[in-house]
Formats: structure tokens, C-alpha cells, sequence
């Protein structure tokens, strides 16, 4: 038996003893498989690897203090690979099976689930993909549904602190009317260059603008972006954003907190106003942006001088993570407890 060092544990992908499967043929999805295996058998003209018929999901199994391990808004996850499994025309999976697949493997990767404290989870990454032999451009006649897990540590080594981001105009993430909404690899193979390019000139990530104006921000980087000016949450209303599961819930939380949201166009030039800044989803909950620098201009907005996150970020950070290790009570029905 392999001894996890659960306190050095990094954001990445590490082997456990089961994945489960499950297959759409002849117009009806199978039974859920269950395998240890790690690898896919796949015909090389599958729809996936040419056409991008592919979408995925990231989810977390958190263990509490209780020693009990909860899922977080689950059904939410189902929802959107049902829109992402529509937007490039792939078979839907059904909630139920949604749901039977996420506790099955969590329940047979039991002991993957960190300790409570040690700041670690499990992470859930259903994958939907078109596995139908397709030469001609169409949608593919069988699919494949599987969910594999992996114990993470935090997303950010250094813990929660603030990170730069830059604004790019040279690269787009997503069209005005693509599939910036819906949660499919394509978006992310169109972002790795400027990513990556962010990455060698110091910065954490990239800030997209909306393709067409250049004028709103998009997403930032692989996680959605929010602004606070005094009690306002503001965060950006498009439809080439994916709307994150994390950054709803941040909404909820920060309307109970006292605070007004706004969900609506961010113009670049607001980028000064702010007081703070963040980026949100489930890997990192949320980034604290210490400053934007735009690349063209070279103009930089700064939110954390101290290199301290603001008061606003950290007390809905803390909420939202209290809430998801069972740490306080879960008013919202957030959770389920998996037995
Ligand atoms: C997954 C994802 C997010 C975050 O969504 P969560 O549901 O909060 O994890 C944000 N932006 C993009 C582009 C994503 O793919």
C-alpha cells in the first residue's frame, strides 16, 4: 500500500485503485463499468480526438472534521455537462447516471479522500467523449461517459495569496456565438498559448477581453473574474463565459454576507475602480488578484500592495470553504454527505 504525504500533495494527477465508465450505444447508455485501469481502448477515428466532441467537468469530495466525506452541489455539475453535452451535439448523460458514477467512485477511492486539515480533497473529473468511429464532420453515434478522481493538494502551493494577472488582446479564448459557455476542451487548447505566455513573463494568468469589442472582461484565465468596489460584487455577465459553479455560490454567500451583486458587463476602464479583485472555481475556490497589468499599455492596476488578500476575498473565501468541509452548517442544501 502506497503512504500518502497528504500535506505535499500537488494540484495534479496521481493514480487510485478505480475509474468508472460507462457506454452510449445503439442510442441508449449501458451499465456503469467499473475498472482499474487507466488507460481507454479507442478507435483512431473516434469523433473526440478529430472533432473535439469532448466535455468535462471538475468537481471536489471534501472530508470533514466528522470523518464524514461531502459533495458539493453535485446536481449542478449534471446540469452543465447536459448543456456542454448539447452544445457540440454529443448524448446527454442523465442526472441519475451523473450521480451514480460521482459516489460509486468516490465510495471505491474511499481512502484517496485526504484527512480533514490537511487543506487537501479529491477531485472528480467526469469526461464526456464522442468514441464513434466519424471521418465525415458530424456527431458521432457512441459516446463514452467516465469519471476518474485524484487526491489534490491546494491549486496554489504558496496558499491564498494574491496573484498577477495580464490582459491580453492578441488571443481570444472563445467567439461571441462558440462555446465559451459550455465547459469543452477546445476553449482550452485555444488559451494555452497566451497562458503559457503569461506564465514566462511572470504572471499567473491571462485576463480575456470579449472577442469582439475588446473593451469587457471575459474569463480569467481557466476560472471566472469578480471585482469588489465597497460592498459590490461585481462580476462580468457574458455568453463566452462558463458560468462557474464556485462563482454562483460566491453570490449567494456574499448576498447573505451583506453584500450587493451585480452579474453584467465589466468594461476594462472599471478595472481602476475596483478595491479588490479575484478569480473563482473549484480548483484554487478563489485567486486573490494582486494586480492586472494590461500588456499593451502597460498599465497596471493594483489590489494588494501588501501582498495580503482583501477583507472582502478572504471572509468569502473562509465561508465558502467552511461551508464545503462541513465546518459550519450548510444552510444552502449544498451538500451531500457520501456514505
Ligand atoms: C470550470 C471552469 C470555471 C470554474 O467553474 P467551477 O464550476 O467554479 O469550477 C471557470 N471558467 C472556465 C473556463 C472553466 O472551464
Amino acid at each position: 500500500m502506497n503512504t500518502i504525504d497528504w500535506g505535499a500533495l500537488p494540484f495534479g494527477y496521481q493514480k487510485t485503485d478505480y475509474n468508472v465508465r460507462c457506454f452510449y450505444r445503439d442510442g441508449k447508455w449501458g451499465e456503469l463499468e467499473v475498472t482499474s485501469s487507466e488507460y481507454i481502448p479507442m478507435h483512431m477515428a473516434a469523433s473526440c480526438l478529430h472533432y473535439g466532441q469532448e466535455a468535462f467537468e471538475g468537481m471536489k469530495a471534501f472530508r470533514g472534521q466528522d470523518g464524514k466525506i461531502r459533495l458539493f452541489r453535485w446536481q449542478e455539475n449534471a446540469k452543465r455537462l447536459k448543456r456542454s453535452a448539447e452544445g457540440v451535439m454529443m448524448a446527454e448523460v442523465p442526472e441519475e447516471l451523473f450521480g451514480e458514477a460521482i459516489k460509486k467512485v468516490i465510495q471505491l477511492n474511499k481512502r484517496f479522500v485526504p484527512p480533514y486539515g490537511t487543506g487537501a480533497s479529491l477531485y472528480l473529473r467526469p469526461l464526456l467523449i464522442g468514441s464513434g468511429a466519424q471521418v465525415g464532420v458530424k456527431p458521432a453515434s457512441e459516446y463514452m461517459f467516465m469519471v476518474f478522481v485524484t487526491p489534490v493538494g491546494p491549486y496554489f502551493k504558496q496558499g491564498f495569496k494574491p496573484v498577477d494577472f495580464q490582459i491580453v488582446r492578441d488571443y481570444d479564448r472563445a467567439a461571441p456565438l462558440g462555446t465559451g459557455h459550455i465547459k469543452v476542451g477546445g476553449n482550452y487548447a485555444a488559451s494555452l498559448r497566451a497562458s503559457e505566455r503569461a506564465h514566462k513573463e511572470g504572471f499567473g494568468n491571462v485576463l480575456f477581453l470579449d472577442a469582439k469589442e475588446k473593451h469587457y472582461i471575459d474569463e480569467a484565465g481557466p476560472a471566472n473574474f469578480f471585482g469588489i468596489i465597497g460592498n459590490r460584487y461585481i462580476t462580468p455577465d457574458s455568453h463566452t463565459i462558463l458560468p462557474s459553479i464556485t462563482n454562483m455560490s460566491l453570490r449567494t454567500i456574499a448576498k447573505d454576507l451583506g453584500m450587493e451583486v451585480e452579474l453584467r458587463h465589466i468594461h476594462v476602464d472599471e478595472l481602476g475602480t475596483f478595491e479588490e479583485a479575484g478569480a473563482c472555481g473549484t480548483a484554487a475556490v478563489i485567486s486573490p488578484i494582486g494586480k492586472i497589468v494590461d500588456r499593451d499599455t502597460g498599465k497596471a492596476f493594483i489590489y494588494s500592495k501588501d501582498g495580503k488578500p482583501g477583507p472582502w476575498s478572504t471572509k468569502l473565501y473562509e465561508k465558502l470553504q467552511a461551508i464545503q468541509y462541513g465546518d459550519v452548517e450548510d444552510t444552502y442544501g449544498w451538500l451531500e454527505i457520501i456514505e
